[in-house]
């Protein structure tokens, strides 16, 4: 990570005036932005993927119940739909975010109402608490 220091008050007005879009504000919603659009790719791809592990085991079922490849796939399938719920709650996850951020409220811990931190928002660009907060 590169960006541990907040951006300086000065370098982002500087940098509104050339109209570059590098404030902070401008930065994490560019994150957000494109933390959406991987959640949407992610969510699109597992839904196929499940409908692909229903239609595989609809043929199963009217094979044989005892045949492992049954198992095998209901279990795959039961993974995916865990993945899949990750990925629509990351997605909410994120719109909260974005909500955050229009409200003034992003990087704000929900807990305490400490700085959820840079480097911590970097990484999870959602994240709703402080690093102590979140143990
Ligand atoms: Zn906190």
């Amino acid at each position: 990570m590169t960006c541990h220091e907040p951006a300086h008050p000065r370098a982002s007005r500087a940098a509104r005036a050339s109209g570059t879009p590098t404030g902070p504000i401008e930065a994490a919603e560019a994150v957000l932005r494109r933390e959406r659009d991987r959640t949407v790719a992610l969510v699109d791809g597992l839904a196929r993927e499940f409908e692909r592990f229903v239609e595989a085991a609809e043929l199963v079922a009217t094979d044989d119940e005892h045949d492992p490849e049954g198992h095998t796939i209901a279990f795959e399938r039961q993974l995916v739909a865990a993945r899949l719920r990750d990925a629509r709650a990351h997605l909410t996850e994120v719109d909260a975010a974005a909500e955050r951020l229009a409200a003034g409220t992003y990087g704000t811990c929900e807990r305490c109402g400490g700085p959820v931190g840079d480097a911590r928002l970097a990484a999870r660009p959602a994240a709703r608490t402080c690093m102590a907060c979140a143990r």
